[in-house]
């Protein structure tokens, strides 16, 4: 492809809308473009890219054993209510009427209309185990869609469905797309996780993410430094606490604290370790208030307290001034769990803590040494709270690292959930009647573009890991009026295109440092430079992208060498 002939309208200045680094370099290179608010265009470059990763996801998947489909984009209500998430699913769903007043949406997602089609073309175990996926674009009605492709209302998602007969069948097929997803991951050439990840009020089911690590992504996720444990923080377990043999236990004793409600201020007024005060928290429950108790240096994980609770997230905030007032009597910032009427949670933490401070329940007074069970006893004693990298690993007690990631991709045993609300049977080997046991996986296709760049770039513009780049080889004519200069940079273009080598040939009439400046923004791993070294010395000149290393060959060696050089880096895993 020629340069000047392609549809690549670079800009000069990062664009004020972007506030991440993918999205700035996209508009910047000239791979995407902003029709309204999540809602892009992809120009050639960024197709190209876009498809590469699509083409590595069909391969491994069907090397999996899933087949590809395509199912409709928009889907009736109906459908929906079936499964009973018209009602749940939100304002995320984008829900129209059609000419004759049906309720249709946009796909966000595809189990109702896969569980639809299997439940009435699937009829026996023989013809299980199934798994289908498809490519295609997605609408979910984000409620603040930004960073370009990392967060859009319109992308592109690879969706994957399975159907098994047995809990067995189930986990093999699930185990397999794991397999596949960190080839998937692996063959895009990024740095990556699998995490487990929360199932929310689903159970019985286990879930992975993969997480593309970076500085700028959303999620935190807890990494074991000596073992395999990797987790979502909304889902990071550590080693539980270890019994301590109790101390002798002090009565308690009610101590004035004038104004002093902060942690930090209380602990120094007492002068105790944060460790040893316990605060009570109030949380809006679907509007009934409980209380929550931990290590005043912890913090409450949200979906961790939401699952304790049997509650969505949406449903559950920190209550008010107001709210805590009206639940408990008492003034924020005094609140303790002696006296309280509302329902207690408890971090197991506690279980290890003996004489601790707590808010005495009454304005300006906080009491010490309290102790579970004797002073007060929580209805549920489980894990509620953020790990530290302090904590220890759940499997092997080593080392927890904390990072952040974004996620690329989400496998997700169903169970029969779907099935059963759509009523999707099969008969088994004994002539009964079973719900299919599915499995749902997904792959955010435009995010891993996004994600890959924010792993991979620098100062100058992105820097893509070979297999997913738009091209190959970025082959700049320094010097398109000069005839020898010419004819060398086509031929050495012919033979890497008669070779299988995706070339971009710049052949623009620019200044060589305007075309140094785009091969870099465009991230294009190899850069081949035809100009003044060849009219001097017949020498071409090959730089690496992502080191910087340059090498100068004549010109009859540079074709055979870049070709051996991306062959060799495209090898597929074993
Ligand atoms: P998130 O937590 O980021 O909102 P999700 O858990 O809702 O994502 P899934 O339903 O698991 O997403 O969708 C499968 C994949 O689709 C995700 O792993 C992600 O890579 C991608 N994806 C989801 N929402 C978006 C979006 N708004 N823009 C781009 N990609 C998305
Ligand atoms: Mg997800």
């Amino acid at each position: 492809m020629r340069f000047s002939q392609l549809l690549i309208p670079t800009l000069k200045e990062n664009p004020s809308e972007a506030e991440v680094v993918s999205h700035q370099l996209l508009l910047r290179a000239g791979f995407i473009r902003k029709l309204s608010s999540g809602i892009y265009s992809y120009l050639p470059l960024g197709l190209a890219t876009i498809r590469k990763v699509e083409r590595i996801v069909r391969e491994e998947m069907n090397r999996a054993g899933a087949q590809e489909l395509l199912l409709p984009m928009v889907q009736p209500g109906d459908l929906w209510k079936e499964s009973g998430r018209w009602e749940k699913y939100g304002p995320e769903l984008l829900r129209f009427t059609d000419r004759h007043a049906r309720e249709s949406c946009l796909g966000p997602t595809h189990e109702e209309v896969i569980t639809d089609l299997i439940r009435f073309n699937v009829h026996s175990y023989r013809e299980l185990p199934l798994n289908l996926y498809q490519i295609q674009t997605k609408f979910r009605d984000e409620i603040r869609p930004r960073f370009g492709l990392m967060r859009g209302r319109e992308f592109i998602m690879k969706d994957g469905y399975s159907f098994d007969a047995t809990e067995n069948g189930a986990d093999a097929t699930y185990k397999k797309m794991h397999e596949a997803y960190q080839r998937i991951f692996t063959r895009c050439g990024l740095a990556f996780r699998a995490v487990e990840a929360d199932t929310g009020t689903i159970g019985g089911s286990f879930s992975h993410e993969f997480m593309v690590l970076a500085d700028t992504g959303e999620d935190t996720i807890v990494i074991c430094k000596a073992c395999e444990y990797a987790a979502n923080m909304e889902k990071a377990r550590c080693q539980p606490p270890e019994p301590t043999a109790a101390p002798p236990l002090l009565a308690l004793a009610r101590v004035e604290t004038p104004g002093k409600k902060k942690v930090a201020a209380v602990t120094e007024f007492l002068g105790i370790s944060p460790r040893n005060l316990v605060k009570t928290l109030v949380y809006m429950a679907e509007d009934k208030p409980v209380a929550v108790l931990l290590r005043s240096d912890h913090e409450v994980q949200t979906v961790k307290l939401a699952n304790a609770l049997g509650v969505n997230t949406d449903n559950l905030r920190l209550a008010d001034d107001k709210e805590i007032f009206d639940a408990t009597g008492v003034p924020s910032g005094y609140l303790g769990p002696i006296g309280l009427t509302i329902p207690i949670l408890a971090d197991s933490e506690l279980t290890r803590l003996h004489n601790f401070a707590i808010g005495a329940g009454e304005k300006n007074f906080h009491l010490l040494n309290a102790n579970l069970n004797r002073d007060f006893t929580p209805q549920t004693i489980t894990d509620l709270r953020q790990i530290t990298s302090e904590d220890l690993c759940p499997l092997c007690g080593g080392a927890l690292s904390l990072t952040r990631g974004i996620e690329v991709g989400h496998i997700f045993k169903l169970g029969t959930k779907y099935s059963e609300a759509l009523k999707a049977t099969f008969l088994d080997n004994q002539g009964a009647e079973q719900p299919f046991i599915m499995g749902c996986y997904g792959i955010g296709v435009s995010r891993t573009v996004a994600a890959a760049i924010e792993q991979n770039h620098d100062k100058d513009g992105m820097i893509f890991p070979l297999p997913i780049a738009p091209f190959q080889v970025i082959l700049l004519n320094l010097s398109p009026k000069d005839e020898a200069i010419t004819t060398a940079a086509n031929e050495l273009y012919d033979h890497l295109s008669k070779n299988g080598i995706e070339v971009l040939l710049d052949d623009r009439d620019e200044r060589p440092g305007s075309k140094f400046k785009d091969a870099d923004l465009l991230g294009i791993p190899y850069r081949v430079m035809v100009g003044k070294s060849f009219a001097e010395k017949g020498l071409v000149e090959i730089r690496d992208r992502a080191t910087g290393s340059t090498l100068s060959l004549p010109l009859l060696e540079a074709g055979p060498r870049l070709v051996t050089l991306i062959r060799s880096a495209l090898v597929l895993p074993p």
